[in-house]
């Protein structure tokens, strides 16, 4: 038994010192790839209700490879959160995003919004405001054009410091979303005190649509609470068009997003998408 101990004891600390190592490795290749910018954004449409057509994109980070493969942003955006080094990704993909949206409404794509994602850490920072309208500036893309993400998380963060970010950013004509509504740490009073625009319906709340009880009454809520606080809503994660027809029955949201239109396409492919014109 003493043995067996000793063995599990010394099975657990390789164990544990590999996964250090392994995090340390990838924290280092993060580092380096930030170095080299190599990644890319891939672009989610994002389908008006009522007429169909592309109205805007979300834009979704992936890390490049040298064998020209792609890492999911779920495999590095928490260890890209616990070291800080979010804050140089969220800045590159922010520039990014604001470059190709500008770039494709003087090629004609028309005014397309972006959303991009914001990690709570990044509206912590002091300057994010100023150099965000910055960009703009730089970019020449239209405040109206963009839209920021931002999940219930941060809402346990410093409120004073987030709600004067995004009140600027409002202000200026940026967009805010509250990104998959309903999984967090929402409280409704938060609703009103952040100048939110837009709630995005979580996909696990979408997928049990049009059969699923729970999930009906969730959606159906969450649109009636939508509609009282003057907000738009987005359903994300639609891959059926049984989701479709249910959620337009309930003539709920401004958009739709999801596999049934299309995956998160890169820059080339969303726009061959764009040129094939709208949906319905
Ligand atoms: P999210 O913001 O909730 O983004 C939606 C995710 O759902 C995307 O995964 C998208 O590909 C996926 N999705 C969309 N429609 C469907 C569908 O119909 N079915 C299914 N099964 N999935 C669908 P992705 O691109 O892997 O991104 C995962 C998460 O990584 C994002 O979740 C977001 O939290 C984070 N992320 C991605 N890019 C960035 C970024 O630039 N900055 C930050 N801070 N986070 C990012
Ligand atoms: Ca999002
Ligand atoms: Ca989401
Ligand atoms: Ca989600």
């Amino acid at each position: 038994a003493k043995d067996a101990g000793r063995n599990n004891f010394a099975f657990f600390t390789e164990d544990l010192g590999e996964r250090v190592m392994g995090a340390l490795r990838l924290e280092n290749d993060l580092r380096k790839a930030l170095a080299r910018k190599d990644f890319v954004l891939h672009y989610q449409p994002r389908v008006d209700m009522l007429t169909g057509q592309i109205t805007g994109m979300e834009a979704l980070v992936r890390w490049s490879q040298p064998d020209g493969g792609l890492v999911s942003p779920a495999d590095f955006i928490p260890l890209a959160e616990e070291t800080g080094l979010i804050l140089s990704l969220g800045e590159w993909v922010l520039e990014e995003a604001c470059r190709q949206t500008a770039l494709w409404s003087a090629e004609g794509l028309g005014a397309l919004k972006v959303s991009v994602n914001l990690s709570p850490r990044q509206l912590e920072q002091p300057g994010l405001t100023g150099r965000t309208l910055a960009l703009l500036e730089r970019t020449g893309l239209p405040p109206e054009q963009l839209e920021v993400e931002v999940t219930e998380s941060v809402f346990l963060k410093d409120f004073g410091m987030v709600s004067q970010a995004l009140s600027a950013l409002a202000e200026a004509g940026v967009g805010v979303a509250l990104d998959d509504f309903g999984t967090g740490y929402s409280s409704l009073a938060y609703l009103k005190k952040l100048p939110i625009k837009t709630l995005k319906i979580d996909k696990s709340f979408v997928d049990g649509l049009p059969l699923d009880r729970d999930d009906a009454a969730i959606v159906t809520s969450i649109v009636s609470i939508a509609a009282n606080l003057n907000m738009d809503v987005v359903a994300e994660g639609v891959e059926s068009s049984a989701q479709l027809e249910f959620l337009r029955r309930l003539n709920c949201c401004s958009s739709f997003q999801g596999y049934l239109f299309a995956r998160p396409l890169a820059a080339s492919e969303f726009a061959l998408l764009m040129a094939r014109g709208g949906y319905y």
